[in-house]
C-alpha cells in the first residue's frame, strides 16, 4: 500500500473518504487552506471587522484561534478572545488556563466573564438546586452571554469552533426532536442577532482538527465535561462515529442532505424576535429571557444562592 503523499514525503494521515494520504506539511497548508475558503465562500468575515472568537480551551476553539489569527495579519480584521466560564468545578479551570496560555502566545487579547458575574449563579449550583438538564442550563445561557460580550464590545461578528461532527451532530438532533424551525434557522443569516456568529470549521471533521492541533503542537484542554455523558449529542455522536466507520463521508452527507431540504423548506410564521433581548426565539421571549427570570425568582425566594 501507498505510504506517501503526493509530494513523495511520508504520508501521516490517510483520508478514507476522499483516498488522499498528506504529509505533515501538505496537511497543515490543505486545512489552512480550507479554513480560509470556508470563510471566503460564505462571506463570513469583511476587512476592518471586529471578530470575536469564542475559546473555551479546547481542541476545536483553540485551533480556530491559531489559523483566525494568521488570516488577521493578511486579511486586516481584528481578533479577540472571549471566554464563558460557567462555573464546572474540576473541568473549566483547564480550559481557562489553555485558553490564557494561547492568547498570551498568539498577542491575541482575552477577555473572561462568568455566569456568577453574569447571572449571580455558577452552573454547578443551579443544576444542584434547578429541575432541568445541565446543558440546558448551560446550553441556553452561554449563548446569551456570548451576546452580552459581543455587544459590550462592539464585535461584527463571533467565530465559534464548530465542527463538521458538531454540525451534523445538530442536523440529527433536530430532525429526531422535529424542531424545524431550529434545522431552519441553523442555515443562518436568516435573523438579525447581536453578532453574527460564523463557524469557519464547519466544512472539517472532528478527527482533522485534532490532528492539526498535534501536528502544530497547540496547547488545549482535552477534559469532558462532567455533564456530557447526561445529554443526547454524546449519543448521536457515537451513532454517527460508527456510521461514518463503515460509511466514510457520511457526516459531510449529512450537511449536504440538510442543505438541500433547508432550500425547500418554509417556515410557517417565519423566526421570531425577543421582545427582551432580540435574539432568535420560538415565541415572544426567547428561553434565556425565560431561564433568567426563574433564577432571579428562585434567588429573590432564597432558593438559590451564590456558588459557595
Ligand atoms: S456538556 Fe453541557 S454542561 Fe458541559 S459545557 Fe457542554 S453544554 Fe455545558
Ligand atoms: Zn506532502
Ligand atoms: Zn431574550
Amino acid at each position: 500500500m501507498r505510504m506517501r503523499c503526493d509530494c513523495g514525503e511520508k504520508a501521516v494521515y490517510h483520508r478514507r473518504y476522499s483516498g488522499q494520504r498528506f504529509c505533515k506539511g501538505c496537511f497543515t497548508g490543505y486545512f489552512e487552506r480550507k479554513v480560509a475558503e470556508t470563510i471566503r465562500e460564505h462571506k463570513m468575515i469583511r476587512k476592518g471587522e471586529r471578530i470575536g472568537v469564542a475559546l473555551s480551551g479546547g481542541k476545536d476553539s483553540t485551533v480556530l484561534l491559531h489559523v483566525l489569527s494568521a488570516l488577521a495579519l493578511t486579511k486586516g480584521f481584528e481578533l479577540i478572545a472571549i471566554a464563558v466560564d460557567e462555573g464546572i468545578r474540576g473541568y473549566r479551570e483547564e480550559g481557562l488556563k489553555a485558553a490564557a496560555e494561547t492568547c498570551r502566545g498568539l498577542g491575541v487579547q482575552l477577555e473572561v466573564k462568568s455566569f456568577e458575574e453574569l447571572y449571580g449563579t455558577a452552573l454547578d449550583r443551579l443544576v444542584e438546586k434547578g429541575e432541568l438538564k445541565p446543558c440546558s442550563y448551560c446550553g441556553v445561557l452561554r449563548r446569551s452571554a456570548l451576546n452580552k460580550i459581543a455587544l459590550d464590545m462592539k464585535l461584527d461578528k463571533l467565530a465559534l469552533g464548530h465542527n463538521l461532527d458538531d454540525e451534523a451532530q445538530t442536523v440529527l438532533m433536530n430532525i429526531i426532536t422535529g424542531n424545524v424551525k431550529k434545522l431552519h434557522r441553523m442555515a443562518g443569516g436568516a435573523v438579525k442577532t447581536v453578532a453574527r456568529r460564523i463557524k469557519p470549521l464547519r466544512n472539517l471533521p472532528e478527527k482533522e482538527i485534532m490532528l492539526y492541533a498535534l501536528l502544530r503542537d497547540l496547547r488545549f484542554s482535552s477534559l469532558q465535561c462532567p455533564y456530557a455523558d447526561q445529554n443526547m449529542r454524546t449519543r448521536v455522536r457515537e451513532f454517527l462515529n460508527r456510521l461514518e466507520d463503515e460509511n466514510p463521508g457520511v457526516k459531510f452527507s449529512v450537511i449536504k442532505g440538510w442543505e438541500k431540504i433547508v432550500m425547500g423548506v418554509k417556515v410557517k410564521g417565519g423566526v421570531k424576535t425577543c421582545h427582551s433581548c432580540g435574539e432568535p426565539s420560538a415565541g415572544d421571549r426567547c428561553r434565556a429571557c425565560q431561564l433568567m427570570e426563574e433564577i432571579k425568582i428562585k434567588m429573590s425566594e432564597g432558593k438559590l444562592t451564590l456558588a459557595d
